[in-house]
């Protein structure tokens, strides 16, 4: 016997349904990389989503073909996200900082059949064009004037929008996503309607992102990474306000924050130390930020201080593109307004609590279970709805053989069920057969003053098989002695950890996604020889 509740798919179109219902009128607004702005509304979005899909359809585009997008935060790119999806397509965003030769192989492995592109893009289609060998059209989202590439607007005002939403099973796919490829080739991550649209409930969740009618977000993660932390989709379900900003100008950034009241942001460390450097310089500050979330590497402590004593809460976020992507949230734990400003610091700076709907597990190298008591560090797994099976068009599946995906993350869980990643696998520093964690050390590092950044990795050792070599970018103007970071780093970390080089460089290479490429540091110093 089956239930008798009535029939309703998790398809993401009732997602943009829903917002254009209720929440019509809540606005989206764009800061063009121009200096111009629009302002859109979710009513707006769902009817040029119409116009989209019949423009796409129009030109032959049938289920499950691939959409292209190379470009920046906008309402035009959000537009295309739920037009693309609404013609029963897939919607692949493209990181523009990607390398060429992963731009082409990403392109022609998606097969993508049209790109929609912003103009400040150009010369990566010129260079690309030639090398891309299934796309059919190309449509610039802000085309200069008298230019004569086919525009996003005029394309739309072929159409109108009498189009009904392309149905189907909700496990078709709906989104494309590549993962950025530090270690061979970009592999594609095809979400579904069905785990997009749990994603994006869970995501709205007061533990998670906090979204509600009444949050004004400005979200800084670029569309193009890792679905921008799932927020277009997050941001339907609770007809959230959008400010979009095509760049990421500080000062831009601030004004906007201030002038549309934005409660709720979103972006990577990088760009919170960018936005620190604004507001020392200036001594502007966002006034009516509530929430800040902070993904995509770890958080460093002094940074989360910053940001709480400017009274807002900070939410750490872990995941990767293969889980959609959030894993955990960083975020007020029990009895919260009881702890000190050091005990919250202590809560937020780990990775923090699953969402219902997907569960952690550490592993050991013999693929033993790990005790839950944040001692017992190994590899992190992950299942739930919206974690990758198998890569696109990949033969086998992803997973364990009973039914994990593994992060490639080492990581240990307290006993409150807090989840603390201790490194990468890839990026751990193992000395005399004990891992040196180059993330704490790094997050040690930074909290010192005149330190902008730091990556530790490790260096071959004759003794130790590996020691840590710490790599600092100074502050603009600040001198740094070795001895000097080592002294502060010496009651901070334990005594073996001790980086046996310090070394000053005036900037760290980093992934098209903003995290630190380890990869090129190990080559640049592969010669080095550790004092
Ligand atoms: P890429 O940016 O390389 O395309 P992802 O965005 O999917 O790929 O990166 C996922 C990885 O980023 C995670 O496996 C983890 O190593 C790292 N990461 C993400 N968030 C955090 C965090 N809050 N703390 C530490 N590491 C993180």
């Amino acid at each position: 016997m089956l239930g008798a509740m009535q029939d309703f798919d998790l398809r993401v179109m009732h997602l943009l349904d829903h917002a254009e219902r209720e929440h019509g009128d809540r606005e989206i607004i764009s800061y063009w990389a121009d200096g111009s702005e629009t302002r859109s509304s979710w009513g707006e979005v769902a009817r040029d989503a119409r116009r989209l899909a019949k423009a796409l359809t129009a030109m032959g585009l049938r289920k499950t073909d691939r959409v292209a997008t190379l470009a920046m935060n906008h309402s035009r790119h959000l537009v295309s996200w739920y037009g693309a999806i609404g013609m029963g397509g897939v919607i692949h965003t493209v990181n523009p900082r990607l390398f060429e030769d992963q731009l082409e192989y990403i392109m022609n492995h998606a097969e993508d059949k049209v790109l929609l592109y912003d103009a400040m893009f150009q010369p990566i289609i010129d260079k690309m064009k030639d090398k891309w060998t299934t796309i059919e059209h190309y449509i610039c989202y802000d085309p200069p004037a008298g230019s004569d590439v086919q525009g996003f607007e005029a394309l739309l005002d072929t159409q109108d929008d009498d189009f009904a939403w392309v149905t189907g099973d909700e496990r078709d796919p709906c989104m494309l996503c590549y993962t950025s490829g530090t270690t061979g080739n970009p592999k594609g991550v095809l979400y579904e309607h069905r785990s997009t649209v749990i994603h994006a409930i869970a995501e709205i969740q007061p533990a998670v992102f906090d979204l509600s009618p009444a949050s004004v977000a400005l979200p800084v993660v670029p569309m193009f990474h890792a679905a921008a932390w799932g927020l277009p989709f997050a941001s339907a379900v609770a007809g959230v306000k959008i400010v979009y900003s095509a760049v990421n100008d500080p000062a831009v950034l601030t004004m906007l924050m201030n002038r549309e009241k934005v409660t709720h942001s979103a972006g990577v460390p990088t760009v919170w130390l960018a936005m620190f450097q604004h507001m020392d310089a200036t001594g502007e500050q966002p006034q009516h930020l509530q929430v800040v979330t902070i993904g995509g590497s770890a958080a460093p402590r002094a940074m989360c201080e910053r940001i709480m004593k400017m009274g807002c809460r900070v939410n750490h976020a872990w995941g990767m593109t293969e889980t959609s992507p959030i894993g955990t949230m960083g975020a007020p734990a029990p009895g919260w307004d009881e702890l000190s400003l050091d005990e919250q610091l202590d809560v937020v700076t780990k990775q923090g609590k699953v969402p219902f709907g997907v569960e952690l597990r550490v592993v050991d190298d013999d693929d033993n279970v790990q005790p839950r008591d944040g001692q017992s560090s190994g590899r992190l797994q992950i299942r739930g709805p919206w974690v990758v099976k198998r890569y696109f068009k990949a033969e086998e599946h992803s997973l364990t053989e009973d039914g994990w995906f593994d992060t490639g993350d080492v990581a240990v869980i307290h006993p409150d069920n807090v989840m603390q990643i201790t490194d990468r696998s890839k990026d751990v520093i193992k000395s005399g057969g004990e891992w040196i964690s180059s993330v704490e050390l790094e997050n040690a590092a930074v909290g010192m003053e005149g330190v902008a950044e730091a990556a530790a990795i490790g260096l071959p050792h004759p003794k130790w098989d590996e020691r840590p070599l710490l790599i600092v970018v100074p502050n603009e103007g600040a001198t740094l002695e070795p001895d000097a970071v080592k002294g502060y780093l010496s009651d901070k970390i334990a005594k073996w950890w001790m980086p046996d080089d310090v070394v000053f460089v005036d900037e760290l290479p980093h992934t098209a996604t903003g995290k630190i490429l380890k990869t090129a540091l190990r080559e640049q110093f592969k010669d080095h020889v550790l004092s």
